[in-house]
Parts: structure tokens; sequence; C-alpha cells
């Protein structure tokens, strides 16, 4: 079965193709100029939804979307969906500004979880998303150069390190887009097998 993703992120698609390789599903890259739909959902899972049925329109594909962020406790969740554009600038200026919004936070009170939502939606209208988190904790300057975004703010005490210092491999076997495309596989298994079945 052949299914689209929906972005244009190349290290998105080298990810899922890793992840689900063990399926026979192959997964292609939006076309080029695809419009980019607007994201403006209230939720990780909503806004996976909207990618993933308009990539599945234009395609006529089944489409796969996530949509991921950090929620941070002390501020109630956010930067949440907004993660992307919590402040205008770079991932380093949107790093630093979390740093300063959370400059009177305690220590102990400095709990964080990333989270990806991965979206399904199938030509004949049926659909389901599935999610995916990886707890830490906001460390008070950022530390390593690995990763992306908020990366090296976010401290994992099992690992006594940021994802910034995390290697990659290892980051990509505990993070929240692996723990949910992981759920999206068995999903997909499940769905694959019925279908073989009937
Ligand atoms: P998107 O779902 O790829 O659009 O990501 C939304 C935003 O969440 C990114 O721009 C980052 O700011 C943040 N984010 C999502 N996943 C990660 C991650 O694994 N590391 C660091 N930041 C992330």
């Amino acid at each position: 079965m052949e299914f689209v993703l929906a972005s244009h992120n190349r290290k998105k698609l080298a990810e899922l193709r890793d992840i689900l390789s063990m399926l026979s599903i192959s997964v292609q890259p939006l076309p080029e100029h695809a419009p980019e739909p607007v994201e403006d959902g209230e939720s990780f899972e909503e806004n996976a939804l909207i990618k993933a049925r308009a990539a599945c329109r234009l395609t006529g594909k089944p489409a796969l979307a996530d949509d991921s962020g950090l929620c941070v406790d002390a501020l109630g969740g956010a930067p949440g969906v907004y993660s992307a554009r919590y402040c205008a600038g770079t991932d380093t200026d949107r790093t630093q500004f979390l740093l300063r919004n959370m400059e009177t936070v305690p220590d102990g009170q400095r709990t964080a979880r990333f989270v990806s939502a991965v979206a399904c939606v199938f030509p004949d209208g049926t659909e389901f998303t599935v999610r995916g988190a990886c707890d830490g904790v906001i460390a008070r300057t950022m530390l390593g150069a690995g990763g992306f975004g908020y990366d090296p703010v976010f401290y994992v005490p099992e690992y006594d390190c940021t994802f910034g210092e995390l290697p990659q491999e290892v980051k990509n076997q505990i993070s929240h887009r692996a723990r949910a495309l992981g759920a999206c596989r068995e999903k997909l298994a499940e769905r694959l097998s019925a279908a073989h079945h009937d």
C-alpha cells in the first residue's frame, strides 16, 4: 500500500520510512507544489488531521501527518500547539524566550513533555489518530548542539542530559514522535491484517 506523508520535511520522511519499514507500506513525499493547509486546530490531533485530510484529498492516496510541540506544566501547557510560533525569530530565540518566561519557576516545578500526534486518513473516509509523549524537565540553560527546536533545554532525567546532548539515534528511540509512530505502526498492522483476511 502506498501512503503520502503530509509534510515537505525530508527528515520526517526518513524517520517515518524507518519506523514503518517492517510493514508492506511505502511512504512518498507530498508533491512539491502542494499548498500547505492552515493549521488552526486547537489540539495536536486536530492539526494532524487537517494536514492528513488535505494530503489525502489532493493525492487520492492514504495520508499520514504529524503535529507536535512542547507542553510545559508551569506555563499551563504552553507553548503547546503554538510551539513553532511561540515568538518571532529562530529556534534559539524561541528557546531563550521560554527560558526567560520560566526564570522564576523553581526547580521541582519545571516538568514538561514533548507531544506528537500522528493522523492517518484513508480515501474511503476512515481515519484515526494516535499520540506519543516523552516526559522531561526544562533546564536553566541551553545544553548540546544536537536535534532542533527546544531540544537544548529539554532535560531527560533517565539519561542525565538534554535532547540536545543525546545522540540522534537514542532520541529517535525514545522521542514523542517515535512513540506516536510506533502506535501508528501497530494500528496500521491491525488494519492491513484485517484487510488481508477479508
Ligand atoms: P511540527 O509538528 O514539526 O510543526 O513541530 C512543531 C514545533 O514543536 C517545532 O517547530 C519545535 O519548536 C517543537 N518540537 C516538536 N518536536 C520537537 C523535538 O523533537 N525537539 C524540539 N522541538 C520540537
